[in-house]
């Protein structure tokens, strides 16, 4: 109608049906206890040390079974529950660390993701603050990973807000290094602690020269600039020489460890204890 037509086959309308179901079902998933945090070990290659670990949402639906964040994430972006998934993923993962510390394990700094949005909301701040203090976290154990798009937004805000989280004592991480756009200029301004090799170019390391290449500049970037560098998506030994021959020794993947839920990381940090 109207001298306009929209293309819709059935396969779109299963998945804005699908899409709907989700958004539908996201309302009642924090109150049903649906979602779950697996963490991700980082390992120093030097020593082989855990370093930290990477916060993953999992949503655990009872009829659909595991919605990876992939799926789920952008969905809660569009109908505002980001804030308060993302205040929850906040919530948990610092009493989940105040935990284990207070069990007598080795402190680890843990990195949860921040959406965009979340980034965004003028509360941010204020909210983690509150966060910290309910829990009793000490903040050098946060640490905040963020992407390009969060830093491309309005630069004073994003600055100020990055400033205020620091001083909190706070990390700062900018993930997926690379994949989006990628301003030098802001990058040198912002407080940043830390820069992710996106796992794109990891994979790339045995069959693409340009994805060699890109991950060297990353690197040396990041070293130039005093910001540590981690890669992500490590699978296989070849990988790991790569990234440790050009002088990254951070890596997060498969080649050491899946994310695992929290009991699992627990019997393995309780393993790592008591060895020393
Ligand atoms: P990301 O932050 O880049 O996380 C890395 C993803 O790669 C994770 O997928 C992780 O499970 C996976 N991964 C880690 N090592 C390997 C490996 O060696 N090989 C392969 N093939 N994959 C590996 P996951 O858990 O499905 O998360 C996907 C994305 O969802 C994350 O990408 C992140 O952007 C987002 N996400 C996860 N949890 C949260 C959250 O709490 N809040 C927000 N806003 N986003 C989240
Ligand atoms: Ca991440
Ligand atoms: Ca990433």
């Amino acid at each position: 109608g109207k001298n306009q037509y929209i293309i819709c086959t059935e396969k779109m309308k299963k998945e804005a049906a699908y899409t709907m179901l989700l958004s539908n079902h996201l309302h009642r998933a924090e109150e049903f206890d649906e979602f779950i945090i697996h963490y991700q070990p980082q390992i120093n290659i030097d020593t082989g040390e855990i370093i930290g670990l990477e916060a993953l949402l999992r949503w655990d639906h009872p009829e659909l079974g595991i919605i990876p964040p992939n799926v789920f994430i952008p969905i809660a972006e569009n109908n505002g529950l980001i804030n308060s998934i993302g205040q929850w993923v906040l919530k948990s993962v610092a009493t989940q660390s105040k935990k284990w510390q207070d069990m007598g394990l080795s402190p680890l700094k843990i990195a949860v993701n921040l959406s965009t949005v979340q980034f965004n909301n003028p509360n941010i701040v204020q909210d983690i603050k509150w966060i910290l203090k309910e829990t009793g976290l000490n903040p050098m154990y946060l640490e905040l990973e963020i992407t390009e798009s969060a830093v491309t937004k309005e630069i004073n805000y994003t600055i100020n807000t990055l400033q205020e989280l620091k001083k909190l004592g706070i990390s700062i991480s900018i993930d997926d290094f690379g994949t989006e756009y990628s301003s030098l200029n802001r990058l040198k301004v912002l407080p940043i602690d830390r820069i992710k090799i996106d796992m794109q170019f990891v994979r790339g390391i045995e069959i693409d020269e340009k994805d060699r290449a890109i991950i060297k500049v990353i690197i040396n970037l990041a070293k130039n600039l005093n910001m540590k560098v981690l890669a992500e998506g490590v699978e296989t030994k070849n990988q790991l020489d790569y990234l440790y021959d050009k002088g990254c020794h951070d890596v997060q993947g498969y080649y050491y460890y899946k994310p695992m839920p929290a009991d699992e990381i627990q019997s393995l940090l309780e393993s790592i204890n008591n060895k020393k």
